[in-house]
């Protein structure tokens, strides 16, 4: 191919939160342009946010059938399209682009629903197209370092896991003040039905899985809405029981007041521990039995093989959040690549695809369930 790949966008409009997130980490390492969009669901909004991103006037759309439609006569069609809006749309939105014959990127989570996931599965592998979603914290390097510590045994029998990811932003009913992230979120026919967890449980979730490599068989789940008639939890807390018989916890709320994104994930083994932190993401710690401590630094030679390959810059120059995103959309613009060229499963088992999409769905589903219940739910 000598050309970049082309991107197009639905949601991303002014003020937005993820888009331009998406846009700059696309972008990061040459191999995509940014070429078209639907940015809002006004279509006026829309074409004015695609004159501000300097994109064609004709591929500013009113909507994303529209750009579809549109994109899919043209010579110089985008060859996929990125799903930054909010939940709910993310289901007709990757139908619409699948059954057009164009691969999707999804923000997380896939859908708003379990049962949506289902159809979206069904969907990807009926037209065959790739589907990659983006847990952005699979893309850090440390994160690929502890993956390859956890799979390569080092720690020995894992035996306990803690995840935690701690926000402060909804403290408040900040969705009675118009701020646009929090109002939607807090809306269960535009979010899904689960808050807290399916916002960022879902991504701690999935980080505990990508890391461990061990999937969780059985939780025990408590959800609450902290804030006063909030329609949806903003706190929750699992048990969690491995398939290897090891226990883990899981922590995620949006009421920890003080808290920006604190993600932690601590895996424990038989021989020795590991803690990563996404506040400080270029270090990763170990400690062994025997109580030596070692903590390894993103960009230096030492670090294992799928470490490296993500990553940009020598040791002590950071890499952050757009970096680790970036990282998913390489993987991403390769896969395609291997599909263009005819390869029937493109996407790597280092990209979060339908596969982690599924099981974050039902993951949101079964910890609702179990709050409902007040039981242990099978998964
Ligand atoms: P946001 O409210 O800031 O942005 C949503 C955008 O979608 C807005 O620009 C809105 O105008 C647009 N939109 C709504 N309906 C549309 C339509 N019909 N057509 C075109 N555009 C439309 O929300 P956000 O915080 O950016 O979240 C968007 C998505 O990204 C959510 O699914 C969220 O879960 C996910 N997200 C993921 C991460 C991550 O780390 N991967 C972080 C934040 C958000």
């Amino acid at each position: 191919m000598t050309r970049k790949l082309r991107m197009g966008m639905v949601g991303g409009g002014p003020g937005a939160f993820i888009g331009p997130v998406h846009r700059m980490a696309a972008e990061l390492d040459g191999q995509i342009e940014f070429v078209a969009g639907a940015f809002s669901q006004n279509p006026e909004r829309s074409r004015a946010a695609g004159e501000s991103y300097r994109i064609h006037p004709d591929r500013a759309y009113a909507s994303y059938q529209e750009m579809f439609a549109s994109e899919r006569k043209r010579p110089d069609a985008i060859d996929f399209v990125t799903i930054a809006t909010p939940n709910h749309l993310h289901l007709p939105i990757a139908l619409a682009a699948l059954e057009a014959g164009i691969p999707v990127m999804s923000d997380k989570p896939a859908t708003a629903t379990y049962a949506e996931a289902l159809a979206l599965e069904k969907a990807v592998a009926e037209y065959g197209l790739p589907y990659g979603l983006t847990h952005t914290y699979a893309g850090y390097a440390l994160v690929r370092e502890a993956r390859s510590i956890c799979a390569g045994g080092q720690l020995g029998k894992i035996r306990k896991i803690a995840v935690e990811y701690m926000q402060g932003w909804l403290s408040e009913r900040l969705e009675t003040t118009g701020q646009k992230q929090a109002a939607w979120r807090s809306d269960p026919a535009l979010n899904g039905p689960g808050g807290c967890i399916g916002d960022i449980g879902v991504h701690a979730f999935h980080l505990l899985e990508y890391v461990t490599g061990i999937r969780v068989t059985s939780l025990n789940a408590a959800l609450r809405s902290v804030v006063a008639e909030r329609k949806v939890d903003d706190d929750c807390s699992a048990f969690l029981r491995m398939e290897n018989g090891a226990s883990g916890v899981l922590m995620a709320s949006q009421v920890a007041a003080g808290e920006g994104n604190g993600l932690r994930l601590r895996v424990y083994g038989e021989k020795g521990s590991i803690d990563w932190r996404q506040e400080d993401p270029n270090r990763l710690r170990l400690r062994s039995l025997d109580g030596r401590e070692e903590i390894r630094h993103a960009g230096f030679a030492s670090l294992g093989a799928d470490a490296r390959a993500v990553t940009r810059l020598p040791g002590g120059h950071p890499e952050g959040y757009i970096e680790a995103f970036a990282v998913l959309y390489r993987e991403f613009a390769e896969a395609l690549l291997a599909w263009k060229d005819g390869k029937p499963e493109p996407l790597p088992a280092s990209l979060p695809g339908i596969v982690a999409g599924v099981r974050g769905m039902r993951f949101i589903d079964r910890a609702i369930e179990s709050s409902r219940t007040e039981t242990w739910v099978a998964f």
